[in-house]
Formats: C-alpha cells, structure tokens, sequence
C-alpha cells in the first residue's frame, strides 16, 4: 500500500517545481525570430537579468546548464596557464575548478570543509602571500547544494580587496540566485553566473552570467575564448548573435513568466518566504537530531542555508531507504548525499516555487519516514516548524 498517488512533491534542489503558469507560457508556437517581439523579450529578460544580479554590467543567455556556465566564465577572463584560486566549501566551486583545469588553467584550492563556509580571513591570507599575484581569478560559489552552505559573498570580496589583490572575483549563484540577496557591483563580484532550473522556477537548460567592468578589460586579451560563449561575439549588432544562434523561444517564455511570479510577489517577499521556510526546515531538523541519529551537515546554524539543508544519518541507518520511502510510499522526492556525502545524508530543498504546504508536507512525510523505518528522532520535528511559522508569518 502506498499514499503517493496525488502531485508528486520534488524537493530535489534542482531541478526544482515549475509553476503552472511558467509551464503554460511554453505551450505556444515559436517566434519570428527576426520580429520585434522576439528582440524585446530578449532585451527585457537581459535587463531583468542584470537586475537579479544587481550589476549595472550586461547579462549573457546561454543555452547551457551550470556546467556550461562555468566553461562560459572561464573561457572567456582566462588565458592558459593561468592560476586560479578555488575556495573550497563543499562540491560545486571544486567542480568549476575541474573544469579550468581540463580547459588549461593551473588550479589552487583553499581548503575548506563540508561542514563550513569558506573563512573570508583565509582568502586574505592566502591572497596576500601570493606576492606576484599570480592569481588571476578567484572562484567560489554562494551556495554549495551539497554541503548546504551559503557563503558570505560580500566578506569575501572585501578579503580580495583587504588583500589590495587584483585578482577577479568569480561567483557562482546558481542555487541561490532569486531565492536570496545577491549585490553583484555591491559586493565586487567581477562576474556572476546562474542557471535557469533553481531559484528561477523554470526548466533546466538556460545559463546566464554577468559581467562587470573589470572583466570585461581581462576578457579583451583572454585566450581560452571559443566563438560560442563569446562575450564579443554576443554583443554583435544581429540579434541573432545574442544566441550565437537560434534562440531556445520556449525557454525564453518560461523565464519571462517565471521574472514575472517572481516580480509580481516581490524581491524582498520571495527572500523572506526562503528565509522563513527554511527555518521551518531547520527547527523540525533540531528536533529530529535529538534523537541523535540525524544532524545538520553544517556545523554553524548562521551558515546553513535557505535553499537546502543537508542532514546527515548516522552510520547505522541508510539514508536511500528514507529517501526511498518517501518516493515510493508518500511522493516527496528528497535529495540524497552526493559526492562525499553518497550514503551518508539526504537533502531537503525549499527553493524556488515552494510554500507552506509543500514544506509542512515534505517534512511530514520525512518524519512518516523515520517513524516507519525506525530510525531514532526527537518527537515533535513538524510541530517545531508548525509553530514557528505560526509565530513568524503575522495574522
Ligand atoms: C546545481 C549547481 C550547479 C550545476 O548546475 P547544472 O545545471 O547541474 O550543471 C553548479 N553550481 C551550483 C552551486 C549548483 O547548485
């Protein structure tokens, strides 16, 4: 017997549920790509684009995931041979590194771990022994979906600059983007990059960077350009190079309705539902970890973040059985572990397109979970979140 049968919940943090009203947006014939129409949605979502990023600097659409994102900011600010500094705080900022040194960058970790944010204090150090500044760009993400994490990206640009290191300052904000603050110019971010499937509430398969001044100077005598990430290439005078190539039209109308929702409900309104859901997330978590089995990845409760949390499952428990249960018995599609934590915890997502109902369920259906496999939890996990959002979400 199963209790699944009804609308599946996808708490997997990304792809993340996609609004209804964003589904139905794709559900017309394509564009003219040369019309009117098609230029100023183009333009509009550029300049939306570059207003979630909070940079006066010009935005890039690519039809590409994170991964392609990553190669698009690489290719175009280094040249081969080039160091990088990776800041290590989970999976996502060593994968990028990967990536620049498949594409011949020389690659530098600072060491981090799972269960923290990056120390902004460590970047500075480690900037200012590096005398002949061959760093040339730092890479680090906002939030780390495997470990949890978010990072404080305004500290550690002013590190970079404590540090009087002219090094670039490279962040990634797929998970995060939409869903929390993020001041591109503000915080000296030379380029930022994200992904459509998230925070922004629409299907996988759009990248998106942007990109401040001094990037823009670096990229001039850059020599890991390719023609189709091309920041050149795309500011030709054709619409047509924009794409370097056809547009992806129906992921353009997803995105246009997704800005929209997203307008519509407000920036500091959707940030506050992130905040306040998460916190729901993370009082029933507290609770659980009474029972001394589970516990948060992320050791401080001021660096775990709004869009997912990641609990870790002691060794005696198998944390596929739950996310198992849950799938085939209730329909709530958790995260597992990945990479160093395969095996060893699974994920809550509340990111994007989520409300009250869906994390109350979520979190019901995990408790259900640990009930029925008789895996030890501190009585009273949803209750924690029932009640602190009776008495934070005001009458
Ligand atoms: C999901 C994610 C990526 C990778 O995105 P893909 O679209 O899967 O390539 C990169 N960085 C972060 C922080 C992510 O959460």
């Amino acid at each position: 017997m199963t209790v699944r049968s009804g609308r599946e919940f996808l708490a997997i943090p990304g792809p993340t549920t996609i609004p209804d009203e964003v589904l139905r947006a794709m559900h017309r014939p394509a564009l003219d790509i040369y019309s009117k129409e098609m230029i100023d949605l183009t333009d509009g979502l550029l300049r939306d684009l570059s207003m979630l990023f909070a940079t006066t600097g010009r935005s890039y659409i690519y039809i590409a995931n994170g991964h392609g994102a990553w190669e698009a900011v690489l290719s175009n600010v280094l040249s081969r041979g080039d160091k990088v500094l990776v800041l290590e705080s989970g999976s996502f900022a060593l994968g990028w590194g990967n990536a620049a040194r498949a594409m011949g960058a020389e690659v530098e970790v600072l060491k981090g771990d799972w269960s923290r944010a990056v120390r902004a204090s460590e970047v500075e150090a480690h900037l200012r022994a590096d005398k002949n500044h061959a760093i040339k760009a730092v890479l680090v993400v906002q939030v780390d979906t495997a470990s949890g994490v978010v990072n404080d990206i305004k500290a550690i640009g002013q590190a970079i600059r404590a540090a009087q290191h002219p090094s670039l300052f490279l962040v990634d904000a797929v998970a995060s983007l939409g869903c929390m603050p993020f001041e591109m110019d503000k915080w000296g971010v030379d380029v930022a990059l994200s992904g459509s499937q998230k925070g922004l509430m629409t299907p996988p398969g759009l990248a998106f960077v942007a990109v401040g001044e001094g990037a823009r100077a670096v990229h001039k005598t850059s020599n890991m350009r390719a023609p189709y990430w091309d920041w050149t290439e795309r500011d030709g005078v054709e619409h047509y190079c924009r794409y370097a190539g056809t547009p992806p039209i129906h992921l353009l109308f997803a995105l246009r309705q997704a800005f929209d929702l997203l307008l519509a409900e407000g920036l500091l309104n959707v940030f506050r539902r992130h905040q306040l859901l998460a916190e729901a997330v993370r009082r029933a978590v507290t609770v659980w970890s009474e029972g001394k089995a589970l516990g948060f990845n992320i050791d401080d409760a001021c660096e775990r973040s709004n869009v997912v949390t990641t609990v870790l499952v002691g060794d005696e428990y198998d944390p596929t059985k739950l996310q198992r249960y849950s799938s085939e018995k209730c329909g709530v599609i958790l995260g597992i572990g990945i990479n160093k934590l395969q095996g060893k915890a699974f994920r809550i997502a509340h990111m994007g397109h989520v409300n009250a109902p869906m994390i109350l369920g979520t979190l019901g259906v995990v408790e259900t979970a640990l009930k029925a496999l008789q895996i030890p939890h501190g009585k009273g996990g949803t209750e924690a979140a029932i009640t602190y959002l009776s008495e934070n979400v005001s009458s």
